[in-house]
């Protein structure tokens, strides 16, 4: 069969749920001739379903690393991508129902007793699916995250399908987990996270607190900006929590553009050398306005903006790259500075750093706290190279001991930023930590700290 062809042959739940087959071409997905989501709510959301056919497992398989295939080897390689991918599932799924109902995102449906078990099945997927892939005279290693759904309720089916493959996504490559109550109830205390975030920006719950960011001989740089947020119900949530919340349901958008003009205001209270290092998620950069929002934060705050850094991880330039370097662009006219975070724990290209307007590199704090070996300190050596040879700086992040200091110290890296330096800390902390910092300095125990 060629890969545009509807394929009519699956059809065992259709049949059994006295349904036609996938006749009508707008049910069928025209790259990988399978049924499509439409065709899916079909066969599962019918109540003639549930009743006829009432052990009914689902198998969600969502792909790994499929975006960033699309992304770095274009879209053609993408659609060849899914068609061998649905290929190597159709192989395994046998006799039960296979459709696309995403972008790369496939259902098996297994009815009960028919065909290879469902757990069977899952792990049989796993491994063809981790198999590497030939696309555009390329080798690919993709891989896939599976979530398993038992149901008696066809409405909840999917629903729960998608809350294990949710949960699979939380672990390595190649994970499967089956539906259980308690994720049902993670989900739930979600939502009410989600409705809080909605109103914590209105009800003034998030705050910011400042981390300082030192040279060498123990001088200050400057500050980080970290989002703080405590309410009644959670107390305090961490911004690994919230953040991605904020961005799943778009509220990133507000808090983020809050965060900028906040810390703006806040740093043209500092003396006249300090900046004020801001981190941006990449979904701030979906929209254009970010230049804007940041023009605004400056005008109101008569911040300078070269005391102004933005913060980026990899992923905002892997997400978004055009809208991102237009952007960053726009920055970089206006003076205000670009710090790559977390460098070394994306999808880092190195290909990124020159075309990419950065001042700073930040190294991940995995490579400052991991166990001193050759291999860290080479890849140590290697960032702190890379930065010196590009202009940018090199900044540390997660500096926790003397020793880790010395070390980076030793090794060329231009500032350092850590608990050993001092805890991120309220605003209202910030002046007096100034003082006492530049008090040292002047007694001259800036080394000792
Ligand atoms: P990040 O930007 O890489 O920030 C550094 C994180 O490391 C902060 O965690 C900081 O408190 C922590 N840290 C600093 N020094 C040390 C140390 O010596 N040891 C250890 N173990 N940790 C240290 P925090 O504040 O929990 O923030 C976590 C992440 O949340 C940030 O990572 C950043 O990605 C995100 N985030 C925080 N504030 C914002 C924000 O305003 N906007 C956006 N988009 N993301 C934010
Ligand atoms: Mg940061
Ligand atoms: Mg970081």
């Amino acid at each position: 069969m060629a890969a545009g062809d509807c394929d009519l042959t699956t059809v065992s739940i259709a049949a059994i749920a006295g349904e036609a087959p996938i006749g009508d071409p707008t049910r069928c997905d025209p790259l990988t001739g399978l049924g499509d989501r439409r065709r899916f709510e079909e066969l599962v959301a019918g109540s003639n379903v549930t009743e006829r056919v009432p052990d009914l497992t689902l198998v969600l398989v969502d792909l790994d690393r499929f975006r960033q295939v699309n992304d770095t080897l274009g879209s053609g390689a993408g659609d060849e991508l899914l068609v061998f991918a649905a290929e190597r599932i159709r192989q395994c799924a046998g006799a039960h129902e296979l459709l696309r109902i995403g972008g790369d995102e496939f259902a098996v449906l297994c009815l009960d007793g028919v065909g290879t078990r469902p757990d069977e099945l899952a792990e049989r997927l796993v491994e063809v699916l981790s198999r590497p892939f030939l696309v555009a005279g390329q080798q690919v290693d993709v891989g896939a995250h599976i979530g398993i759904a038992a149901g008696e309720v066809a409405d909840d089916l999917l629903r729960h399908a998608e809350l294990a493959l949710g949960d699979a996504k939380q672990g390595t490559v190649g994970t499967v987990r089956t539906f259980d109550m308690a994720m049902e109830e993670r989900a739930q205390a979600r939502r009410g996270l989600e409705v809080r975030l909605r109103r914590a920006l209105a009800l003034r719950q998030l705050s910011l607190h400042y981390q300082p960011q030192v040279r060498p001989d123990g001088s200050l740089v400057g500050f980080e900006a970290l989002l703080r947020w405590r309410n009644d119900v959670d107390g305090e949530v961490p911004p690994t929590v919230f953040i991605p919340v904020a961005e799943e349901i778009g509220e990133i958008h507000a808090i983020g553009a809050w965060v900028i003009r906040h810390a703006c205001v806040e740093a043209a209270g500092w003396p006249g050398h300090l900046r004020v290092a801001v981190n941006v998620s990449p979904i701030q950069f979906e929209r254009s306005g970010l230049a804007r929002i940041v023009d605004d934060a400056l005008a109101a705050s008569g911040l300078d903006p070269s005391r102004l850094e933005i913060e980026i991880t990899e992923n905002a330039i892997l997400d978004h790259a055009e809208e991102t370097g237009r952007t960053l662009a726009q920055l970089q006219e206006r003076g205000v500075g670009i710090a790559l975070d977390d460098f070394g724990t994306g999808y880092s290209s190195l290909s990124q750093l020159a075309d990419f307007p950065f001042t700073t590199i930040k190294i991940d704090q995995s490579f400052v706290q991991a166990p001193p070996s050759e291999r860290t300190r080479s890849l140590v050596d290697a960032i702190l190279y890379l930065g010196r040879r590009l202009g940018m700086e090199t900044i540390a992040e997660g500096v926790e001991t003397e020793q880790q200091a010395q070390d980076l110290i030793e090794a060329g890296c231009d500032e350092l930023q850590g608990y050993l330096f001092a805890r991120p800390m309220p605003a209202e902390d910030v002046s007096a930590f100034i003082v006492e910092q530049t008090r040292q300095q002047r007694a001259g125990h800036g080394g000792d700290r």
